[in-house]
């Protein structure tokens, strides 16, 4: 059942959307780039020298203010590792939240986790789940990157974190936090793989698996974030954001990509009511056709029109983390009516702007080309049929609501 207020917001969002062709805006800030894990998927990895910056807190909150006055509803803090910077993102947050904005998320590799086994780490993780909880945080995510704690240990160079997740994961539950784990999808995610072709069985049974081990450490919420490979010559200079790399645990050839899209697709419906998934099967069925050769069949990013990412080493704006050639300079003087996306980009899959951009999608064509809309429902039958089940289990799931357990995933 519906609450007005609820109801109020929907409205809201479908006023925008198909009366202005905006959608609420997202900001993703990367407060810094310097970390402390070791992660050979990342660019931004420790062992990685080059010189690493953080945002002015003073700054961040000139462009958040900027954001707030434009409407936008959702901010993401990421890095790097931003809880190397904990007590100015708990600040900054607040600053967010007093200023309007609704969706506050940040994250971390989970490096406070660590020294379960070290006398006092209870009261440690007590202190922490009490300063986050005194914020007004909606989400923060805990990367995991495999279903096995070993691996997923030796990735990220942080050995014991598992364990110190999960006894940390119901302290701060307590405290009406619950976490997302986050999965970065890289060829070790069901532990280490065979040195073939990965395939369809392979993938299905890791996903499986990967969704009871984030149960089973207590996680409510669970997202995943689709594999970033770039050629080594793209690195240079392309991508702004870091959290790209041309390791090959990242690689994924196309037949394994479309297995991998598949896979998930076909787990996800197992799992949804023991946990809130986030990745829209809308937008994973958009994304199989897309590198199917099928374009058509998928929405263009929203990224530079709607949403944005700062980066930590010149504060600047750009239209994502990846199109680090087409710096917009500073946010606070940016004209965003004047941004609108000539080049319809469907070059990477980052999902914080590809899973939006694709459940936003039919309010927007239904704006700008109603003609279009209908074609493709006419060609894609189950497209707007997925939107739709995605839609009803985003409101079961409260949208992910970090401070709320929902009627899923209890
Ligand atoms: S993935 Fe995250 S934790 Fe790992 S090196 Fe990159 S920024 Fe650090
Ligand atoms: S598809 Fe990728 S490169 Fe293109 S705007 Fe979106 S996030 Fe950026």
């Amino acid at each position: 059942m519906l609450l007005p207020k609820q109801v109020a917001a929907h409205l809201a969002v479908l006023k925008r959307a198909v009366l202005h062709g905006r959608v609420p805006g997202q900001l993703v800030i990367q407060y810094t780039d310097r970390c402390n894990a070791q992660c050979p998927q990342c660019g931004m990895r420790a062992s990685n020298p080059y010189q690493r910056h953080s945002l002015d807190p003073e700054r961040c909150r000139q462009i958040i203010a900027k954001a707030a006055g434009q409407g936008f509803a959702a901010i993401s803090f990421t890095g790097g590792e931003p809880f190397l910077y904990l007590d100015e993102i708990c600040s900054l947050s607040r600053f967010a939240a007093s200023q309007g904005i609704k969706y506050i998320r940040t994250g971390t590799n989970g490096y406070l986790f660590c020294g379960a086994e070290r006398a006092g780490f209870l009261d440690r993780i007590r202190r922490l789940a009490d300063q986050l909880a005194d914020t007004p945080i909606r989400n923060i995510w805990v990367s995991l990157d495999s279903s096995d704690s070993g691996v997923h240990e030796q990735m990220r160079g942080l050995p014991g974190v598992v364990r110190g997740i999960e006894a940390a994961v119901p302290i701060l539950a307590e405290r009406g936090l619950h976490l997302s784990a986050n999965l970065g999808i890289n060829r070790n995610f069901a532990g280490w793989p065979p040195d073939k072709e990965l395939d369809y069985g392979y993938f299905y049974s890791g996903f499986d698996r990967f969704y009871r081990f984030a149960k089973s450490l207590g996680f409510s919420i669970a997202n995943v974030c689709y594999p970033m490979w770039s050629a080594p010559q793209d690195q240079e200079g392309a991508a702004v954001y870091a959290a790209t790399s041309s390791d090959q645990v990242v690689y994924f050839s196309r037949p394994e990509k479309l297995a991998l899209f598949q896979a998930l697709f076909d787990v996800i419906p197992h799992h949804r009511q023991q946990l809130r998934i986030f990745t829209p099967r809308s937008s994973l069925h958009a994304l199989f056709k897309q590198h199917r050769g099928q374009p058509q069949f998928s929405s263009p990013c929203l990224g530079g029109e709607d949403f944005f990412f700062i980066d930590s080493r010149d504060g600047n704006c750009y239209p994502c983390g990846y199109r680090g050639e087409e710096t917009l300079g500073s946010f606070e003087r940016l004209d965003l009516g004047g941004c609108r996306n000539q080049a319809e980009c469907r070059r990477c899959d980052w999902e914080c702007f590809r899973d939006p951009s694709e459940l936003f999608s039919p309010l927007l064509m239904l704006r700008r080309s109603p003609g279009e809309l209908l074609q493709r429902w006419q060609q894609d039958a189950q497209f707007l049929k997925l939107w739709w089940e995605d839609l009803r289990y985003y409101r079961q799931c409260d949208y992910f609501n970090g401070r709320s357990l929902s009627q899923v995933g209890r």
